[in-house]
């Protein structure tokens, strides 16, 4: 790339990429391959003892996968990226580093229901211990800090009913307290939001949804923001204390402000093993380069069926952060100008029956578990994804009884449109 700083379409094209030194091809290869050959014996032990970067084994590294994470990591302006198998293994390896047995973190009530029961259950054996807090107002995560929290989670735009959260709020909270502010992208891309440039200190993505795009590949990443001081407290002892496995390094000491990517690699994706495969890498990276197309295209399509939707008088309520008169509008200009994102909810007159008879009658949308899609995706959350929660969680995560959750896609919009008018027409 010629250019110093170049622009947010060209990395999303070419950062971390370049024409494959011995084959001269300019797409970046699959490296399908479980193992990488050794110069010599000193090369060997100098990869093994992180003295030397390089390529040992697929678990722990490969060159797809290095594109892709230097790709996100520019796309976010962090300073090193590390591309898992999914977006809850990278949350998984996020806490692993933080966290100690008996340690606790406090995350956003509103958030994908996956990581409400990633954290409320799955993360109880490891020890650790999740509090919540309602993300319109940064005092809730205050009260509840105490000398054993580690950190604060918020999602950027908040699964499942497209609402923004103030950001530099409640990173400034964080860091009065000497704990990172962790933030899940998903939902915004950083087309919509870099979390970095209003205080955070770590990004993760499920890559599975807007930044692959196509709904065809599972994947994550955990994005090092480079600011934060793993050294201060001492409570972070995997990065600030020596590590027995690497003849004593200190991982902060030896890699500064990349130190908290190098840990959830070296001793989070090298020890647990949720790797992501060299193919799947390929076609995110893929996906990637049309995501300031599609993330536009996503928020117009959304911004105009909502519209249409408030107008229709079958329907009781929208949520949309993009429409005037939406509670959320401001923060979302302030957030967000390029647009809303495109998952949102409403709610059909006629409650839970009403809402369930829609979307079985919808034909283009396709009624399925996942967003970020280029098809048009529709499901009620309080009958699967948020069904584990109860009937109070669900309605602070926004996923009550009478719910419907949109995630728009790239079709023509007037077809979009068309789809929901003859399903609400058999009501
Ligand atoms: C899907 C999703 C996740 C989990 O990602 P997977 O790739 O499915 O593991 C986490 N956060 C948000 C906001 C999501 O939408």
């Amino acid at each position: 790339m010629p250019k110093d700083s170049p622009g947010f379409s060209t990395l999303a094209i070419h950062a971390g990429a370049q024409p494959d030194p011995t084959t001269g091809a300019r797409t970046t290869p699959i490296y399908q391959t479980t193992s990488f050959v050794f110069n010599d014996a000193d090369h060997a032990a100098a990869l093994f003892g992180l003295q030397q970067f390089g390529n040992i084994y697929t678990r722990i590294m490969n060159p797809t996968q290095a594109v892709l994470e230097e790709r996100v990591a520019a796309l976010e302006g962090g300073t090193a990226a590390l591309a898992v198998a999914s977006g809850h293994a990278a949350q998984l390896l996020v806490f692993h580093t933080i966290m100690q047995p008996g340690d606790n973190f406090i995350a956003a009530r509103r958030l994908y229901g996956g990581s409400i029961n990633q954290f409320g259950h799955a993360f109880k054996n490891f020890g650790w211990q999740v509090r919540w807090a309602d993300p319109a107002d940064p005092a809730n995560f205050e009260s509840q800090i105490d000398e054993r929290t580690r950190g604060i989670f918020i999602e950027s735009l908040a699964n499942p009913g497209g609402t923004f959260v103030d950001i530099a709020a409640i990173a400034e909270v964080a860091r009065r307290h000497g704990i990172p502010l962790i933030v899940d992208n998903t939902m915004a891309s950083p087309y919509l939001i870099r979390p970095l440039e209003h205080g955070a200190d770590i990004v993760v993505h499920s890559l599975t949804k807007f930044m692959g795009g196509h709904g065809n590949s599972m994947g994550g990443i955990i994005v090092d923001g480079g600011t934060f001081d793993w050294s201060k407290s001492g409570n972070y002892p995997m990065l600030s204390e020596p590590r027995p496995e690497y003849a004593g390094m200190v991982l902060h000491a030896t890699f500064g402000n990349f130190a908290f990517a190098i840990a959830c690699r070296v001793l989070g994706l090298r020890d647990f093993g949720p790797s992501i495969s060299p193919f799947n890498a390929f076609l995110l990276l893929t996906g990637i380069e049309t995501l300031p197309l599609r993330m536009q295209r996503h928020c117009d399509n959304a911004l105009a069926v909502a519209k249409w939707l408030k107008g229709n008088p079958q329907v009781a309520w929208v949520n949309y952060a993009g429409l005037e008169d939406d509670p959320n509008h401001a923060l979302q200009q302030r957030y967000s100008p390029n647009g809303a994102g495109s998952v949102f909810t409403f709610g059909v007159k006629g409650g839970y029956e009403a809402g369930k008879k829609l979307v079985e009658g919808l034909q283009l949308f396709s009624h399925l578990a996942n967003i970020g899609d280029t098809r048009s995706l529709v499901i009620h959350p309080a009958s699967t994804t948020h069904r584990q929660l109860t009937e109070d969680q669900q309605t602070s995560a926004g996923a009550g009884p009478d719910v419907v959750r949109l995630s728009i896609g790239i079709e023509d919009a007037a077809d979009i449109i068309a789809d929901l008018e003859q399903s609400l027409g058999k009501l």
